[in-house]
């Protein structure tokens, strides 16, 4: 009779020095296989651990008939007995490390072709064919402990904020297009041709809808979907944590954020976070590290030495200054040794975010000071900026000129770069940051005015005025969480007063035309009794990739996109059927033609 494999007795991971003596029936995948010339040793595993499996021919020589055709990745189901294993083959660090299974049969239920890469805890190197094979890439040890944590992850999120009052609600994917800065996905619709859905970049008007109904507390694990340029720590699509609460000041959704990433920390990493999390203005922000997610782990703080330059007849200092920019720096404390070649290694990086060069100045120990800008400088000049970026004896001071945007980015590329260099970001360390006070607006290429969240973001009360007149000096009220130096999420405050949202949306350049057509059900919805309400969204891929110390997201989802967006597993994206098309009323042209 066949080997029942629905009769399974124990999974692989679960057989241990108890078991001794005891019939079993194992089921999984042959992941190592030694043969000895007479006895098979099979390494048996499914995602619960690994068993030591021996076949001896003398024991059970059907057994050892099917073990000598088996290949790696083969599933199997066996029978046999638990024994204690030799001395020299006992593997006290791993769980089923004392015991094997002699076998009395062996069934093959499912052959497995030859791999295309080994099935290993090293991940092949080409990632195309990792994610076209993502179902075996994902039975490697480092994957399956990442769907492990990620199904804990948003269990204890979940029992969490149900426990503090929250609802888990869903809300559509096929919906209209929803404001986040990006791109929409587009969905035509047979019923109405010539109409589309449009993916959501994020449930944000439907959670303020909610609040509406009177939801109160809102929660959901929400896909989002935003078509947007490659970027590694970003995917077309993507989950949040969606989050809403009415009648809360910004103090309880910070409290309710603080409170939950404290559990999840606890209870998945076993680490104390200090709460309440320290804030910093955007402005601060930008000011000390030249960017809006500072990395605080580390010190190397941004100087602004412009005033040091004002004379300066270096045309590449001199130009910039003239034209409104800056001379910005970066102390290195001991690198004043720095060679040649290290500090054109270190310029290369901050040309590559759009300024002309790196200055540097040393102040090795012997008291002496030396330049690459030496013949145009003055003594005093050089005291003036050792005293401002409080260089020491040691120390290197990094220059450079140029729009303060790019300076800034060129700066704080270059402080991260040289953390890791020179390892400055002690092990192990969580830094937690809110940033708050963004600008409402921001210009886009072309200078139009947008949004730097949404447009659904309660501007600072105290610049509310000025919301017509000086839009761009008018800060908003909400926060970002920046955690080592990682943007996981943006909320706010939300405008509740209709009338404050039109004049957001006119500010914006729209026609109150334009708004009805694309807001009008929800300025609608406001006007029905809207509770005053916040609420925030983190990116849980990113969260998980931080918690679990993995590169970049694609560790941590199971099924992700190139960064070209593209499956390589299901070929997705992919033509239709000209059938299809025509009931949609679709005819695809080439770019370019007519
Ligand atoms: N909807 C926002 C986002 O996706 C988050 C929020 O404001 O709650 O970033």
């Amino acid at each position: 009779m066949a080997l029942d494999y629905t009769k399974r007795s124990h999974t692989c991971g679960g057989i241990s020095a108890a078991d001794v003596e005891g019939e079993v029936i194992l089921c999984g995948w042959i992941r190592h296989v030694r043969d000895l010339g007479g006895i098979i040793f099979l390494r048996l595993w499914d995602r619960y651990g690994e068993s030591q499996v021996v076949v001896d021919p003398e024991h059970a020589p059907g057994a050892h008939r099917i073990a000598s055709g088996c290949h790696l990745e083969y599933v199997v189901a066996l029978r046999g007995v638990v024994r204690y294993r030799p001395e020299d083959q006992i593997r006290p660090d791993q769980p089923t490390g004392e015991v094997e299974v002699l076998t009395d049969e062996l069934e093959v239920l499912s052959p497995a072709k030859p791999l295309p890469f080994p099935i290993s805890d090293e991940a092949p190197t080409n990632e195309e064919l990792r994610l076209r094979h993502r179902y075996l890439d994902l039975r490697r040890g480092p994957m399956t402990e990442m769907l492990r944590f990620r199904h804990r992850f948003m269990l204890q999120m979940r029992n969490w904020l149900s426990k503090a009052g929250f609802l888990e609600i869903e809300t559509p994917v096929l919906t209209r297009s929803t404001p986040e800065g990006a791109r929409d996905f587009l969905v035509p619709s047979r019923v109405y041709p010539g109409c589309f859905y449009a993916l959501p970049q994020s449930p944000q008007m439907y959670k303020q809808l909610l609040m509406v109904s009177g939801a109160d507390r809102y929660f959901q694990i929400a896909r989002c979907f935003r078509d947007e340029d490659a970027r590694a720590d970003r995917q077309a699509e993507f989950t949040q944590l969606d989050l809403e609460m009415s009648f809360a000041s910004v103090e309880d959704v910070l409290g309710i954020t603080e409170g939950l990433f404290s559990h999840l920390w606890r209870e998945l990493l076993g680490i104390e976070i200090p709460a309440p999390w320290p804030r910093m203005t955007y402005g601060e922000a930008l000011d000390r590290f030249g960017t809006d997610k500072p990395d605080t782990r580390f010190d190397l703080e941004l100087v602004t030495l412009s005033d040091v330059f004002r004379e300066t007849e270096l045309s590449f200092i001199k130009g910039p200054l003239d034209e409104g920019g800056v001379v910005r720096g970066l102390r290195v404390p001991g690198q004043a040794g720095a060679s040649r070649k290290t500090l054109a290694a270190w310029e290369n990086i901050a040309k590559s975010a759009g300024v002309g060069g790196l200055v540097w100045i040393k102040w090795p120990d012997d008291g002496s000071w030396s330049s690459s800008i030496k013949k145009h400088l003055t003594d005093e000049a050089v005291s003036e900026l050792r005293g401002v970026s409080r260089a020491e004896p040691g120390d290197l001071l990094l220059l450079a000129a140029g729009p303060a945007g790019r300076v800034n980015t060129a700066l704080s590329r270059l402080r991260l770069h040289l953390a890791a260099e020179l390892e400055l970001i002690p092990e192990g360390s969580w830094d937690f940051l809110w940033v708050v006070e963004f600008p409402l607006f921001e210009t886009d290429e072309k200078g139009n005015l947008t949004s730097s969240h949404h447009p659904f973001t309660m501007p600072h009360p105290d610049d509310l005025d000025r919301l017509e007149s000086d839009p761009l000096s008018v800060r908003s009220a909400s926060y970002d969480i920046v955690i080592n130096g990682v943007e996981i999420a943006s909320g706010s405050p939300r405008i509740h007063d209709r009338e404050v949202q039109r004049r957001i949306f006119r500010t914006l350049g729209l026609s109150d035309e334009a708004v009805e057509e694309r807001f009008g059900f929800f300025l609608e919805g406001l006007s029905y009794g809207t509770p005053p309400h916040a609420g925030i969204a983190p990116g849980l891929d990113r969260l998980i990739a931080l918690m679990l110390n993995r590169e970049n997201i694609r560790e941590v989802i199971p099924f992700p996109k190139t960064l070209r967006a593209f499956d390589p597993l299901t070929g997705a994206p992919a033509t239709v059927d000209d059938n299809q098309l025509a009931e949609l009323g679709i005819q695809v042209r080439k770019i370019g033609s007519d």
